[in-house]
Parts: C-alpha cells; structure tokens; sequence
C-alpha cells in the first residue's frame, strides 16, 4: 500500500516517516488580525487565508508552537474571497487580506475598530470610513535586503518576526519603478560582482536597496545600504542605474556595518543628485530625506490632514499644537487657518526637516520644538499656556498617562487623535472621558490589504 494514497480526514497519514494528521475546520470568525478564528476540540486556532463560515482541510502538526495547521484545501468558500494576485501571500507577513473584497476589507476595519471602541465602553459608532482609491501600487517607499541563497542573488523582504528572507518578483502594493529598480540592482550586483551581505559572517558589500518616490513630482531616491565605507565599482553601478532609469532624480550610499536590525545606518554619501526628493501635500512642498518619516501612502495621507483639518474647524484664532509632529506635516496644514501653531518631535533630524519646510513654504505662524512630547506638555503647564486645539499622532503604543493628565490641565477645546492602534487610542481616550466628549471619528484607510488602521478622533471638551 501507498501510505501518501491514504488522505482520509481525522487519520494519521505517513508522510516522509512521520504522522501528519488531517482535519475538516469551519472559520467561524476573524480576529483583529483578519485570520479565521475556529475550535478544534479543546483548541481555538488562528489561521491565515480562512475566512468566516469556510470549511476547509488542514494538515495538523501537533508538535508546531507556531503553524500548526496548514491550509491543504478549501472545501466551502466564503463570497467575501477573491483571488490572491500575490506569490508571497501568506509568507512574507506583509499584507495579510489580499484574500478578502476591498468592500470586505473595509467593513472589517470598521468593525474591528468599532469593537475596540465597545470593549472601552466607549460611543463606537465611526463616521463613513474614507476607503482608497488605489488598492495597489500605493505605497511610495520600499525597502529590500539582499542574499544569497543556493549561489543566486535574492532579495526580498523579511519574513514576519524572522531573518528568513522571502524572495520577491514583484510586491503589488508597490510601483511599477519601485519594482524594476528593485530587480535591476540584483541584475548589476551579478554583472559587477557585488556580494550581498551575510548576516551571519558580517561579510558581503550590499545588505538593503531603499526606493522612496514623489508621487506629486515624479522625484525618486534610490539608497544603497552597503557593509562599509568601500563600495567597488561604485560608479558604474550609479551609471548603469541612471542610464536604465532616467527618472532617478538622486542616489545615496548608505553605510552600515553594524549588527543591527536597523536598516539605515548614520553616515551617508550622495552619488548622484541632490540627497533628497520633495513632494506635496495638499499643495504643501516637503524635502524628503533619506530618513525623514513621511507617511507612506501620499494619497491617503491628503485624505486624513483633511479630517484633521475639518475636525479643528479653525477660524484663525486659535493656538494649536502638533504633538509627535514628524515632519511637521500636520501643522502647516493647519498653521494656514490658524493664530498660531506649536509643533514637537523627539527626533532631531524630522525637527530639523520640520523648520526648513515652514521656511520654504513661507509659513511664518508655526515653530518646531525638539523634545519628548510628555516633558513638553509638562512644561506648557507650568508656563500656563493657554492653547485650543490639540492635535496628537503618536507612535503605535499610544501616549503616556502624564501626556494625556496635562492636557486636563491645559483644557483645550478641542483634542484630535490621530492613531494607527485602536487598542491604544481607546486605553489613551479612557483618560480624558470625564472632560471630554468624543464627537466624531474615522478610519481612513492607508494600507490597503493589510489589518492597519489609521484612526481619526475628535474630542470636545465638555467641563469649564
Ligand atoms: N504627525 C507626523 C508623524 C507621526 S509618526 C505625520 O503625520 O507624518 C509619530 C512621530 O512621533 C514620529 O515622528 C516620532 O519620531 C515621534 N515621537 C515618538 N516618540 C515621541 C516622544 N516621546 N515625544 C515626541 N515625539 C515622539
């Protein structure tokens, strides 16, 4: 008998000396992270790809921490599926509903959200999501390290929570040009005999290629991350990208030979053009830098500033404050129908960045500080500075207890809440309930085909 012939559901097959069991699962829901939530005996299973009220077959590993139960086939399907125009779905972690409709993406959003809302005991009734236009080719940034692997050049991203890397061909939520310029720098490397870096014996010249695109402009930045300050061939290789890309507008060598998972190491050397790229925002012109946080979806981006915008409903005689302010993109946004705005950001270069951008626009009604924002506020407090708007746009784990008890003291009318974590933003709005009253809230949706959420809150404040 063929053991591999004994595909029976609930048996142990054989297979390559080992028993893999067989079973029949239903989704019954999705988690926060979209993957189908189901029982299996005693075990509830998170899954990826399996969608509500699917039934379909799985292997089942029971020794597996992680993994346990892969997909063999779907038996019943859910009409919220659609095909996967991706060969890396699943493995490189990126986007993890390219499997659900767009409408089905959205509602789950909308719903994940709403429950956060709920579970805070919260008003969770969100205003019409804002859904993307473009569901592919959105993002203006990629990054991608480079391997060896069986003698050939790979490259790829990173596997979720690995050093595994996940070749690539093509990533759909990335451009056209991001794609080929990716793919032509593996093709240099092997004409050029440049090595890419190993991370296990710290050997090897080219470790990551960045691309960050204008999507106003058309400017694009190519950056070459390399093991070290010698970088053979140097010229060629920046002559054969131009010469295959005309629209490369600059080209940065980027050195880092530390161990690090940080991609971007301190020193850098301009190789061509002018080190950075500009782009706009709602007319707004910005200078892009290798390392400057610049939102990654510019059309997106648009959408949200204007929540944030008709959120403030500014008169022009309002003080503002930007807290966690990047590039200060959010306050000279503002800063037009404002008295005045207050921007400040721990890191020095998007500082720095910030200040020259109010410049070159000519924004004169708008001043950066560089500092922790929770020490800022402190600050504000005892200077007793008298202010009407707030508006925060923290990092993923939300704001500090201190942060959020000075803005009880400062009062100001309004409060707007940019999150990209709704577990965060509920915990941070629980603080300010009893002074404030949520009046509206969104999501605008940044990042298609993945579980992010990008929220908007306002708050109005309801105590003297
Ligand atoms: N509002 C900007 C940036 C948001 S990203 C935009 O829309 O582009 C969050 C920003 O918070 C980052 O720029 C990060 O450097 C900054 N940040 C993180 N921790 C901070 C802290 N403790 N104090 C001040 N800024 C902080």
């Amino acid at each position: 008998m063929n053991p591999s012939c004994k595909i029976f559901l609930n048996l142990s097959i054989l297979k390559e000396g080992e028993f893999v069991k067989k079973v029949e699962l239903k989704c019954d829901r999705l988690n926060e992270r979209g993957q189908g939530v189901g029982q299996y005996g005693r075990e509830t299973f998170e899954i990826p790809n399996f969608l509500p009220k699917e039934v379909g077959i799985f292997s089942f590993d029971e020794d597996k921490k992680y993994q346990k139960f892969k997909l063999i086939k779907i038996l019943k399907t859910s009409p919220m599926r659609t095909e996967v125009k991706c060969d890396v779905f699943n493995l490189c972690g990126g986007c993890q509903l390219l499997h659900m409709k767009y409408d089905d993406q959205i509602a789950f959003k909308q719903r994940i959200v709403e429950e956060c809302f709920k579970k805070g005991k919260l008003p969770f009734k969100i205003d019409t999501i804002i859904p993307a236009k473009k569901q592919t080719a959105y993002r203006n940034k990629m990054q991608v390290a480079y391997k060896y692997r069986e003698g050939k050049i790979v490259y790829g991203f990173y596997e979720e929570e690995s050093h595994r890397i996940i070749h690539l061909n093509h990533c759909l939520v990335q451009s056209e040009r991001q794609n080929e310029i990716v793919k032509y720098v593996q093709q240099i490397m092997q004409q050029l005999k440049l090595s890419p870096y190993n991370e296990d014996k710290r050997t090897g010249l080219i470790r990551f290629v960045l691309v960050r695109e204008a999507h106003v402009t058309g400017e694009v930045m190519v950056i070459v991350v390399t093991n070290g300050d010698i970088f053979p061939s140097r010229s060629e290789f920046v002559k054969r990208l131009k010469d295959k890309f005309p629209y490369i507008t600059t080209i940065i060598q980027n050195i880092n030979n530390r161990k690090t998972s940080i991609i971007l190491g301190e020193e850098e050397r301009i190789l061509f053009g002018k080190g950075y790229i500009e782009d706009y925002l709602l007319g707004i012109k910005f200078k892009i830098s290798s390392k400057a946080f610049f939102q990654i979806n510019p059309e997106q981006t648009e959408k949200l500033y204007q929540k944030v915008e008709e959120y403030a409903s500014l008169t022009g005689t309002e003080v503002v404050v930007d807290a966690y302010s990047g590039v200060g993109t959010i306050g000279m946004v503002l800063a037009k129908k404002a008295k005045q705005v207050i921007g400040v950001e721990s890191s020095k270069q998007a500082v720095s960045n910030a200040s020259a951008n109010a410049y070159e626009n000519k924004i004169r009604n708008i001043k950066f500080y560089c500092h922790d924002a929770t020490e800022f506020l402190k600050q504000m407090v005892k200077d007793n500075v008298g202010i009407d708007v707030l508006v925060m746009d923290p990092p993923r784990s939300g704001s500090t207890t201190e942060f959020l008890n000075a803005i009880l003291s400062l009062k100001p009318q309004k409060v707007i809440y940019v999150s990209c974590d709704p577990t965060t933003l509920v915990r941070d709005l629980k603080v300010l309930e009893g002074a404030y009253k949520i009046e509206n809230k969104t999501i605008v949706d940044m990042f298609v085909g993945t579980y992010h959420v990008e929220c908007v809150t306002l708050m109005s404040r309801t105590k003297e």
